[in-house]
């Protein structure tokens, strides 16, 4: 058993804060600091360059990746880290529709992540080929999925709602109808487990800073089946995802396995903030953890509405197709999430009308859900929120 007081002692927490945002940059590990300020002053400071082979920096993707492996089910070898998301889903996409060149349909859903979608369509029109991005429904996805489309590329759970597709089936689909899949796991990844490899799945992307509590600007990750690993081609063919990248080749050759989806420098301190804020998943049971994170969403709706008529809730109210988020929607949502801010309640929102709230067990209890939806109801009771510096809209909501 997971013993969840002791994963929350492993976290800076400020004092006086309930923080439900996880779901949107983690919070701080105990032993980040340490480990990012022993690659600072005795790696970069001591060793300087020496440092890429004497503290293993030049491997540090992949060993980092494989820990990730771990969490999503896929196997050793399979993940390297590196980027953002929005590269690594430019990066899956390109090389997908590479392996399925006779279709030109990218399929995805208007629950995806702005981004996926932006970099989709960057990429598609840079390829000149007359591909097509087709974005449905959510709940449409599973009968548009045909033999037109090439790539059925998704993110497993909506950031806005929690609403979650089933991966196995709809992966199923795709593959039956001659279709790779990509999934992108920004969402689930250290929220849930997941099994790649019980899926099939050919590609899948998410990033660090969420639940892996990575840190803000932590790199992402790219796992590639390893039966395609050598039939793609980076479309982003940087350096370090060369052959022999100290051989200075003129000529592009792909790196082994995984190797070939890095592409350059990558971010050594960022990447050993990564690494140490990974040491807690060794301790980390995921049904555990999944257990737990079912019971917390499912108290915190329970007493939303017991204590707060007033809004709605926009997840799926059957915790099986959730993600590990809870989504209110309230007309004035963005001032009631500035006052329960400023009351110590972290969550955020997300336009137009939607309040999130994280809830992530390695360091929330029922206690600060309970406490939460109190001083929620308290804001909605007498319009805390209606005051003006409530409705001013800060650049990140
Ligand atoms: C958080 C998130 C991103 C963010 O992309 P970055 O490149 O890391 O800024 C992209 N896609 C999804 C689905 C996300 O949830």
């Amino acid at each position: 058993m997971t013993d969840f007081s002791k994963t929350r002692a492993a976290f800076h927490l400020p004092e006086g804060v309930i923080y439900l945002d996880g779901n949107s940059l983690g919070p701080l590990p105990a032993g980040v600091e340490a480990r990012a300020r022993h690659a600072i002053e005795s790696e970069w400071g001591d060793m300087l360059i020496r440092a890429w082979n004497q503290a293993g920096w030049m491997a540090q993707p992949k060993r980092v990746g494989d820990r990730i492996a771990k969490l999503i089910g896929a196997p050793a070898g399979s993940v390297v880290m590196g980027d953002t998301l929005s590269i690594k889903v430019y990066q899956a996409l390109a090389s997908a529709l590479e392996l399925n060149p006779e279709r030109k349909v990218v399929l995805s859903d208007n629950g995806n992540f702005p981004t996926d979608l932006y970099m989709a369509d960057g990429l598609l029109r840079s390829l000149g080929k007359e591909h097509e991005l087709r974005v449905v429904d959510p709940e449409a996805v599973e009968a548009s999925i045909d033999d037109t489309v090439a790539v059925l590329m998704l993110t497993h759970v909506d950031y806005r709602t929690g609403r979650m597709h089933d991966m196995a089936s709809l992966t199923k689909k795709a593959h039956d109808c001659g279709a790779l899949v990509i999934w992108d796991l920004a969402h689930s990844a250290g929220a849930m487990r997941v099994d790649l490899t019980g899926c099939n799945a050919d590609f899948a992307v998410g990033c660090t800073y969420k639940y892996l509590n990575g840190g803000p600007g932590a790199p992402a990750f790219i796992h590639v089946r390893p039966d395609l690993q050598d039939k793609v081609r980076p479309a982003l063919s940087g350096w370090l995802g060369h052959e022999a990248p100290f051989a200075f080749d003129l000529d592009y050759r792909p790196g082994a396995g995984i190797e070939r989806m890095r592409v350059g420098t990558p971010p050594v301190v960022q990447m050993t903030m990564l690494e140490a804020a990974l040491d807690i998943w060794d301790e980390v049971d995921l049904d555990d953890l999944r257990a737990r994170s079912i019971e917390l969403s499912e108290l915190f709706i329970a007493e939303v509405e017991k204590q707060a008529p007033q809004v709605t809730i926009a997840s799926p109210r059957d915790p099986q197709i959730r993600g590990s988020q809870v989504s209110l929607k309230f007309e004035h949502g963005y001032a009631a999430m500035q006052a329960l801010i400023a009351r110590g309640v972290i969550g955020d929102f997300r336009a137009p009308d939607m309040m999130r709230f994280g809830f992530t067990p390695l360091y929330i209890d029922e206690n600060d859900v309970r406490q939460a939806v109190e001083i929620l109801a308290g804001i909605l009771e007498t319009r805390a929120w209606d005051r003006p510096e409530f409705t001013k809209r800060e650049k990140v909501t």
